[in-house]
């Protein structure tokens, strides 16, 4: 992808913000009432102060308590401001994160298959903050630094512009040294996230793989990984540190002494009557006020830099263009009747590694289907062409004689099942995993589908029924129940085809008797593949696909393949001898 140009970026940043450009103009009206009393705290403390030198009246001194109304006044304004472009920046990182969560639904497996899932989880947490500070935060900070800076320059070169020019030579000494340290700030930061996300991958592969770890008993050798990590992560943070903490100190350094200068020369034109005392006072705390926005400016590059590197891995994900995707013509597939054809089907995830090559059958509505074959053979691989995760490298894939690629997936979809190997069910009750196949359906369908599925009684038996809470707060089903629960999904959605992987878990006797007897309702009438497992299963399909090394090695019914005593043959012998472990699927 082509890189993004800086200003490109912030423009389309700044786009998220756009709705909210009401809250916005007023939070900025509030920030230049607020920046403006700031500035013209010393103009007003001017004459007090002069009135206080020169001892004159007691109640002229009254003034000192009418500027504590303008305090007050300005920390409304200040407040009000701070929480509208506060909630705007929520409300615009609110909306990038459930656009990038949709937008990472539509992408293709090729896309999940290349990256790390931390890497992604920081992408949507860490990477998005730093967006949301760039979209709100730092327009309305570098608002107010530029209206005090202009805003004070002109202040005192109205004053007294000899001293102004004095300031003018001690300030750039202040920015020289601001903008060293940022530029220093800024490379660190990109590294201490660039640490982060690796420390979050790690965290994440951990939770993932725990039954691994725990299996292979490699708890300390994971734990010293991550120490490794977490050691070159607080490495860099720690120099960071030093650099961020000496920062603000060497800042207020910088200030105090350009302060004395100038109090040093002030003086001179005090007693040469060319200022008053006040007003002074008040040009030095000009100058000190001037300060602030010129080391801030530093800063807020380099958070501009940090925004900016951010967004750009933000918007890199939301510039991925789903692989697979309607044509432009795609045509909504009528009622699906369930005839499936491979046209010399190729395929490979790596250039030059052909996983499948030429395959070609053609498939009846209505009838099942088994593939088979060793380890590594394609079966699963020919599944996902089936469910269009990817498309062939050449040839074509046609259901009811129509090109798959040409369909509109939806429409596809909506008209197939497929029961995965392991099931997945998502945090929430039973009910809601079951609803998962048809949304709007009934209590009645509900029901219907469980029961079929051999679900219903096992549910039951539940306290809490239907609404038992499954997942990562709940009950944790056992395989063959999870097993069950998808099916009852695949009922409720009623497709017209069937794909199934049937687990390799060894179910007990029980179990595996439900699965079946719920797998045999299931199937009725409808176009079904299934990667097979299981002796009982693979002898009542209608066609037997015998895979080996990508290639279609044998094609009929049990018997018939049985017959020819080749690889089908030599499979099934070897699954008799030991149902439990063999390293192919028959
Ligand atoms: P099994 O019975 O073990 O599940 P299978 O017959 O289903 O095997 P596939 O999973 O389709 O076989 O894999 C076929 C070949 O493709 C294998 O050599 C495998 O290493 C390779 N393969 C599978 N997925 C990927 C991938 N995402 N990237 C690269 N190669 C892959």
């Amino acid at each position: 992808m082509a890189k993004l140009k800086p200003q490109t970026q912030t423009r389309r940043v700044l786009t998220y913000a756009r709705p909210y450009w009401r809250t916005l103009s007023l939070a900025t009206l509030c920030l230049l009432l607020s920046s403006g009393i700031s500035l013209s705290l010393p103009w007003l403390l001017c004459d007090p102060v002069n009135i206080m030198l020169a001892q004159k009246s007691i109640p002229d001194l009254n003034i000192f308590m009418a500027l504590i109304v303008l305090f007050f006044i300005q920390t409304l304004l200040s407040f009000a401001h701070n929480y509208l472009s506060g909630a705007v920046g929520q409300r615009v990182l609110a909306d990038l994160r459930v656009g990038l969560f949709s937008h990472l639904q539509s992408l293709s497996l090729h896309f999940f298959l290349r990256r790390r899932t931390g890497e992604l989880l920081s992408r949507l947490t860490n990477d998005l903050a730093e967006v949301q500070t760039l979209a709100t935060e730092l327009p309305v900070n570098i608002v107010r630094q530029a209206v005090i800076l202009v805003g004070g320059v002109s202040i005192i070169l109205v004053m007294n512009w000899r001293l102004s020019f004095l300031a003018f030579f001690l300030i750039p000494v202040i920015i020289f040294f601001a903008r060293f340290m940022g530029r220093r700030l800024k490379a660190l930061s990109t590294a201490v996230q660039d640490h982060l996300a690796q420390t979050t991958t790690l965290m994440e592969e951990m939770i993932s793989g725990i039954r691994s770890i725990k299996s292979f008993g490699r708890e300390t050798y994971e734990k010293e990984r991550f120490s490794q990590q977490t050691g070159k992560t607080l490495a860099i943070m720690l120099k960071r540190l030093k650099i961020s903490a000496a920062f603000g100190p060497l800042m207020v350094f910088l200030g105090f002494s350009t302060a004395c200068g100038l109090m040093w020369y002030g003086a001179r034109e005090v007693f040469l009557g060319k200022l008053s005392p006040g007003e002074l006072i008040a040009f030095i705390m000009y100058a000190v006020i001037i300060t602030g926005p010129v080391g801030s400016f530093a800063r807020l590059f380099s958070k501009l830099q940090e925004g900016l590197g951010a967004s750009r891995r933000v918007f890199e994900l939301l510039d991925t263009v789903p692989k697979i995707s309607d044509q432009r013509d795609a045509k909504i597939l009528p009622a699906l009747l369930g005839a499936v054809e491979f046209d010399r089907v190729c395929f490979h995830y790596i250039e030059g590694q052909a996983v499948l090559r030429e395959v070609s059958f053609k498939i009846a509505p209505g009838e099942k289907v088994a593939l088979v074959g060793p380890s590594g053979a394609g079966k699963s691989t020919l599944i996902h062409l089936l469910h269009r995760f990817y498309d062939p490298v050449s040839g074509g894939i046609f259901i009811d004689g129509q090109a798959l690629q040409g369909l509109q997936l939806k429409s596809y979809y909506d008209q197939i099942a497929y029961v995965p190997q392991e099931v997945v069910l998502f945090g929430g009750t039973l009910r809601e995993n079951i609803l998962y196949g048809k949304l709007q359906a009934s209590e009645a369908e509900l029901i219907s589908a469980s029961k079929a599925a051999y679900a219903h009684e096992f549910i039951m038996a539940f306290p809490e029924g239907y609404e038992t809470l499954v997942g990562e707060k709940g009950l944790t089903l056992s395989g063959g129940q999870r097993h069950r629960i998808a099916i009852a999904r695949a009922f409720l959605k009623n497709p017209r085809m069937l794909i199934l992987d049937e687990a390799t878990a060894y179910l007990d006797n029980e179990s595996e008797r439900f699965i079946q007897a719920a797998l045999d309702n299931l199937m009725k009438d409808k176009t079904t593949f299934m990667i097979a497992h299981r002796l009982t299963t693979i002898q009542k399909v209608d066609r037997i696909l015998v895979f080996n090394q990508g290639r279609l090695a044998e094609e009929g019914n049990h018997e018939q393949l049985m017959a020819q005593q080749g690889l089908y043959h030599h499979l099934y012998t070897l699954k008799q001898a030991d149902p439990l472990a063999p390293p192919q699927s028959v």
